[in-house]
């Protein structure tokens, strides 16, 4: 046997005390070759008992269990990064007490003992706890409200962040409302509990602010129904002192971000001779105006507002459309 070989003819040796219950006894008694393996504990290693060999009861019982530990197994070590605290699962930085307690970052920020051990708490990290945690499959901390994803440990923060089972606020853009629910949910909220939002079939609408300068009246909501979803139109006045105001207008999915992205809609303004016209991606809900970055909506000054409006009205026309989704080619 060459030299070469060695290496893998031991792998297939240490694999096989894992089936070392399949092994019987040759007729004189002698123990095949392979059952000479031992495994690093030495534990599956058969006794021989006066000619045959004896496996101890504990090993009867360790196929299941093996069988059964490779899921459990990776179950268990998700359980260690439970935290004691808010009993969610510990992110980066894995924190410990001097005696090896975990903890996670914002609980840390907490307390000054272990909550476990009762002695001063550190700000050490478990470096190889945060290595084994990035090959591990975590569930989705919205399990409670029925996500059944799992996700490796790198990807929670994000999926978490876009999941479709966590709890929405509703969008209604007085901020008034106090609701929160499922995403499946906010459409029905919407329209039952908001009785002046407007909904309408087709991808292709007319969006009608009335009395857009009116006095007190700060904000038009619109449910628009197309492509088997709905996303809300919204126009918000905001008045900026000394007379000055300003329009906000935008599109916002009733979906996740991730859902959002495969949209693309555009409003456009059409009166006196002149046009106006605003092309973008939809958000998604679990945006708030406030929260948009790099101002990612329309903004009309009162003046082009004036220029665009007939009778006080304002006509958007808003027209959505589905863009290539990367996930179905
Ligand atoms: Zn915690
Ligand atoms: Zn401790
Ligand atoms: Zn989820
Ligand atoms: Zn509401």
């Amino acid at each position: 046997m060459s030299f070469g070989n060695s290496p893998n003819l031991e792998r297939r040796q240490s694999a096989t005390a894992m089936t070392i219950l399949e092994v019987e006894p040759t007729p004189d008694g002698e123990v095949k070759e392979e059952t000479s393996d031992t495994s690093p504990a030495g534990e599956l290693v058969p006794e021989r008992e006066g000619g045959s060999v004896r496996v101890p009861s504990r090993i009867e019982t360790r196929r299941p269990l093996e069988a059964k530990e490779k899921g459990s197994m990776e179950d268990f070590l998700v359980s260690l990064f439970e935290c004691p605290v808010c009993f969610g699962y510990i992110m980066p930085p894995v924190l410990q007490c001097a005696r090896g307690h975990l903890l996670c970052s914002f609980c840390r920020q907490k307390v000054t003992l272990c909550p476990v051990c009762r002695i001063s708490m550190t700000n050490i990290r478990s470096l190889a706890m945060e290595k084994v945690a990035t090959k591990l499959i975590f569930p989705c901390k919205h399990s409670q409200y029925g996500c059944r994803e799992r996700v490796l440990y790198g990807e929670k923060l994000n999926h978490e962040e876009d999941c479709e089972w966590r709890p929405y606020n509703c969008p209604y853009p007085d901020d008034k409302c106090k609701w929160k629910g499922p995403l499946k949910d906010v459409y029905l909220h919407l329209v039952h509990a908001h009785e002046n939002v407007i909904t309408m079939e087709g991808n292709d609408i007319i969006f009608l602010a009335t009395n857009v300068n009116l006095e007190g009246a700060l904000d038009w909501t619109m449910v628009q129904s197309c492509h088997g979803r709905h996303f809300l139109l919204s126009l918000e006045k905001i008045y900026l002192g000394e007379g000055c105001q300003q329009y906000f207008t935008a599109c916002r999915m009733i979906g996740t971000m991730k859902d959002a992205a495969k949209f693309m809609y555009n409003i456009s303004l059409d009166a006196n001779n002149r046009t106006l016209r605003w092309q973008s991606k939809p958000r998604s809900i679990r945006e708030s105006f406030a929260s948009f970055t790099h101002a990612d909506f329309l903004v009309l000054n009162k003046m082009t507002v004036e220029q665009f409006s007939e009778d006080g009205n304002l006509a958007l026309n808003v027209v959505i459309k589905k863009v290539q989704d990367p996930d179905e080619n």
